[in-house]
């Protein structure tokens, strides 16, 4: 059988942490193509598990922590993220390293990272943590609606440059509501109807913030204390968002920073 743990010797893992919403996913995408660093993703990884519903109780676990924006015990995630790293550590042998995205996620999680690196032999950055503030992550969220036709269309009713600039009107002439009073809102692209995404209504979104704040204020404060904890100001606008972040990475992955 393949070992697959010497796959990461000498690897070097940049954990991401930020609030949900707090543009994690637009930094991660950016730096893992310009830098050649793989992303593993937990989230997506988990919904990955469900959808292929070869394991049914795994899938029943984890759906059931999911689907109420809890999370997945610390032994499921820890064998998940083994195995799934492991694994994509062997499809690429070339990389330097590798993003993590959503772990860790809390303290427990964190232990365990540093455990598995020592077992690797692999080389942990500095968390590198997207610092927004909830009011504007929750703005951002409940702002999000999602073309009906094509969810690559994506909007925001709380960003100036990013709302739809059409909304749909009801045959007395006002502007159509949704049963919450939100105005129905028109892709600029094929003119669908725009809709909140089940995530983003504010019950689950107050839902998901708050088992943040209870799970990853902790880790946060924890990994500062450690002198583990890069913070970035995650409130500037995306391009110095990654700016900030290519500052930290660069001498980390040996190449001089960009002037
Ligand atoms: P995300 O895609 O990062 O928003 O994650 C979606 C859901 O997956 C979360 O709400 C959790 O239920 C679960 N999840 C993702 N990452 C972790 C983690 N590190 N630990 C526990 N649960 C997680
Ligand atoms: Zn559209």
């Amino acid at each position: 059988m393949t070992d697959f743990s010497k796959n990461l010797k000498n690897k070097l893992l940049f954990p991401f942490v930020a609030p949900p919403n707090g543009g994690k996913g637009t930094q991660t995408q950016i730096l893992s193509e310009r830098y050649h660093l793989p992303t593993f993703d937990m989230g997506s990884t988990f919904r990955a598990i469900m959808k292929e519903g070869k394991d049914p109780e795994l899938k029943a676990e984890l759906e059931s922590y999911m689907n109420n924006g809890k999370l997945v015990p610390i032994k499921t995630v820890v064998k998940v993220f083994q195995k799934g790293l492991e694994a994509l550590a062997a499809d690429h042998s070339e990389a330097k390293g590798f993003i993590l995205d959503g772990f860790p996620r809390n303290q427990e999680q964190a232990d365990a990272l540093l455990e598995l690196c020592q077992h690797w032999e692999a080389e942990l950055s500095k968390a590198i943590y997207l610092n927004v503030s909830l009011d504007i992550v929750k703005a951002r969220a409940t702002g999000r609606r999602f073309c009906s036709e094509n969810a690559r269309h994506v909007y925001n009713v709380n960003d100036e440059c990013l709302a739809p600039k059409q909304q749909k009107i009801s045959p007395d002439g006002s502007i159509a509501t949704d049963q919450q009073g939100r105005a129905i809102g028109l892709c600029d692209i094929d003119q669908a109807e725009l809709i909140v995404r089940t995530d983003d209504e504010p019950q689950t979104v107050e839902k998901r913030l708050a088992e943040y704040q209870k799970e990853t204020n902790p880790l946060i404060e924890h990994l500062q204390e450690k002198g583990y904890l890069a913070e970035i100001n995650g409130e500037q606008a995306p391009e110095k968002v990654t700016l900030a972040i290519e500052s930290l990475i660069q001498p980390i992955l040996g190449l001089s920073t960009a002037s």
